[in-house]
């Protein structure tokens, strides 16, 4: 306040709002804070981004603020990324269960670990996990079925050693049984403080409930609310009920200066991005 109240300067009228909007409105430049899933959004499925997409978004990052959010662990999400990573306002791995953040001008190939949260996988799951395992009629199966990720549990039947080709063969054949649904459906009526959901094209994610991508969304806020950006926009590729995009969907949904989009893939990411470019 400066003493004399709003009527010293006229107050803000809906003249004086049209003219502010005129005069700056025209020439402010919307900051745009963006979210990304990576697996089938950035990149194919548990493979490096695309030298075409590479070059597109190269050229994007020069323009843009984003941060990164994946059900994978750092190892992974770097393989994929191949550096691009580094140009990211943070990255939020494991569903938003680690947060890593890097300095470029300290450590240009470096991220720290910001927080972490830790989940010890309950025996009696594990023994589930198993027979699901034994009991499953995948056509393939490789090894490395359940990864503890420490703050989360990823479980495949059919193994994440499985090659390329295999890994499609299942995903195929998991959209005509839904293996992964009824599997995760399980978990959740069998263990009531957890949730699983199904994450890339061969296995389901399982963590305490709550601790899935939505809450990467109140860190970003606390850290990007300084700047004040005008939206948030995500994309991924499972965003619909069941994936692991959905819980940050369905809040950014529920939220003012939010958009979200549902991706078919890199090609598809290219699309949005340069639809949405000022
Ligand atoms: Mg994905």
């Amino acid at each position: 306040m400066n003493g004399k109240g709003d009527n010293w300067r006229g107050g803000w009228t809906p003249q004086y709002a049209d003219n502010h909007n005129r005069i700056f409105g025209s020439k402010k430049k919307m900051t745009k804070i963006f979210i990304f899933d990576v697996d089938g959004t950035l990149t194919p499925s548990r493979q490096k981004m695309t030298k075409e997409f590479r070059e597109f978004f190269s050229k994007w990052i020069k323009k843009n603020s984003f941060y990164l959010v994946t059900g994978s662990d750092l190892p992974k999400l770097q393989e994929q990324m191949d550096g691009m990573e580094f140009h990211s306002n943070g990255i939020f791995t494991c569903c938003g269960n680690q947060f890593w953040q890097s300095d470029p001008a300290v450590h240009p190939k470096h991220a720290d670990l910001i927080y972490e949260n830790k989940f010890k996988v309950p025996n009696n799951l594990l023994t589930f996990l198993g027979q699901k395992i034994r009991e499953s009629e995948t056509p393939v199966k490789a090894n490395n079925h359940i990864e503890d990720r420490d703050s989360m549990v990823n479980f495949s039947t059919v193994g994440r050693n499985c090659t390329l080709k295999e890994r499609a063969k299942y995903f195929e054949w998991d959209n005509k049984v839904s293996e992964r649904k009824q599997i995760a459906e399980e978990i959740k009526a069998g263990w009531n403080e957890l949730d699983a959901v199904i994450g890339g094209q061969i296995s389901i994610d399982i963590y305490p409930k709550g601790m899935d991508k939505s809450q990467i969304f109140k860190h970003l806020e606390d850290i990007e609310n300084v700047y004040c950006p005008d939206e948030y926009i995500f994309i991924g590729d499972r965003t619909q009920e069941g994936g692991n995009d959905y819980p940050l969907a369905k809040l950014m949904n529920k939220t003012d200066n939010c958009s979200t989009f549902q991706t078919d893939g890199w090609e598809h990411t290219m699309q949005i991005l340069e639809n949405l470019s000022d």
